[in-house]
């Protein structure tokens, strides 16, 4: 008690006083000189790198590497406002976590998520932003072209002919209007298709839009088949055959892209259960159990129900008199009932084998003016709806699209940007 009064006496006052001023006089010199240091540091920050898998969540990666819950909500909320952002993707998204030194706290987050789409989180003073980084792309056209060989599927004869494997995909959804994947393919069969693909610094990433495709069918009942990509002034977009009529069809033949065929057409069949001639009123195709089943067409759903025969079906009633139905599902797509209008291509269901059924498979069934009809060969209407404006439009557009067609044909490696 008595030495600390006297350490604060007049005398040792002053001498602590001149300390003091000294203390803050090395540190102001220590901060100028210190500073320059940190921010080396800083470039040199330590960054963890996170490749997103199935069960991770961001929660559960910010809160392991000792982020706040306040911050992490905070974080959520700004990426799903901010960013559209509402979780991450297993598989393909990658996190970077960066923090000044090993113990500081995380104070930069970069969220990509494929290779177009980047996000960065920043920690200044506590205050957390986010922000959307652009990435610079080039788009070009490519030009691609194959025939099928003896035995050859019209994927592989694809993705031979380097067109990107997500590309084939999208080829394929359109030409399945047109194309019976499974019956139509033989060799010979030519095809030719435009598409976009896009760069990073000169390297190829991906491919973007089809601009177009035709496709020698050699076959009589399906000729040449050619298709344009036209979007209309309001952006909504269609493929379109040469003269500006609609290729894509109101229904498809086959639901599921790329099945194949079990058990055909037969208005005389011996059936597999019941053992007796019962007449098969529809297509099976072949699909593993939990197969999504995308409606075939745009329309309204008149039936979603279980009987003892077709299982778990769905019967959709769509333009021009036709009706479709899809049996023996596993289970039915949530949110999908009698009354909900669908789109072309929503999931309506799941393969399986409810009802009288030997094992998992789609029956699909085209019903026309009330009556069955052969998915294979019945003749679909068109989805004619460019006006005489947009059909000119078009025409301008098409002549672009040969043009581009022709010069890639000569040269391939030209530099067509989009
Ligand atoms: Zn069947």
């Amino acid at each position: 008690m008595l030495k600390s009064k006297n350490i604060f006496s007049k005398n040792n006052f002053m001498r602590i006083a001149i300390l003091i001023a000294c203390i803050i006089a090395v540190a102001a010199i220590a901060l100028i000189v210190i500073k320059p240091a940190r921010r080396i540091a800083t470039a040199a920050s330590v960054e963890t790198h996170i490749q997103v898998s199935a069960g991770d969540t961001l929660s559960g990666i910010l809160s392991s590497h000792n982020v706040s819950g306040a911050d992490i909500n905070l974080i959520a909320a700004m990426l799903k406002k901010d960013c559209g952002v509402s979780g991450l993707r297993a598989n393909s998204d990658i996190l970077v976590l960066q923090k000044k030194d090993n113990d500081a706290p995380v104070d930069k987050i970069i969220l990509s998520s494929g290779p177009w789409k980047r996000v960065e989180l920043n920690c200044n003073d506590g205050q957390w932003s986010a922000e959307v980084v652009s990435i610079a792309k080039d788009t070009r056209l490519v030009r691609r072209s194959g025939k099928i060989p003896q035995g050859g599927t019209f994927s592989q004869t694809a993705i031979e002919s380097n067109i990107p494997i997500g590309t084939v995909y999208d080829i394929i959804n359109y030409l399945a209007f047109e194309i019976d994947f499974e019956r139509d393919i033989q060799p010979g069969q030519e095809f030719a298709v435009l598409y976009e693909e896009n760069l990073i610094d000169g390297k190829v990433i991906d491919g973007g839009r089809v601009i177009a495709i035709s496709f020698d069918t050699h076959l009589d009942r399906r000729g040449k088949l050619k298709m344009y990509r036209f979007e209309k002034a309001g952006g909504k977009f269609g493929y379109y055959d040469e003269e500006g009529k609609g290729a894509i069809k109101s229904l498809k033949r086959t639901p599921i892209d790329g099945a194949s065929i079990s058990s055909k057409f037969n208005p005389n069949r011996k059936h597999p259960v019941l053992g007796f001639t019962r007449a098969h009123k529809g297509v099976d195709f072949r699909a593993a159990s939990g197969t999504k089943i995308p409606a075939a067409g745009a329309g309204r759903v008149v039936k979603r129900e279980y009987n003892s025969g077709y299982g778990n079906f769905v019967r959709i009633r769509h333009a021009n008199g036709f009706e479709t139905v899809y049996a023996h599902m596993s289970k039915f797509q949530a949110g999908v009932n009698v009354g909900t209008t669908v789109s072309q291509g929503q999931i309506i269901g799941y393969v399986g084998s409810t009802g009288l059924s030997t094992g998992p498979h789609l029956h699909y069934e085209i019903i026309k003016n009330g009556a069955h009809v052969n998915p294979m060969t019945v003749t679909f209407p068109r989805i004619d709806d460019l006006n005489a404006a947009e059909k000119t439009e078009f025409l301008k557009v098409r002549a672009r699209i040969d043009e581009a067609l022709t010069a890639l044909a000569n040269n391939p490696v030209l530099f067509i940007p989009m």
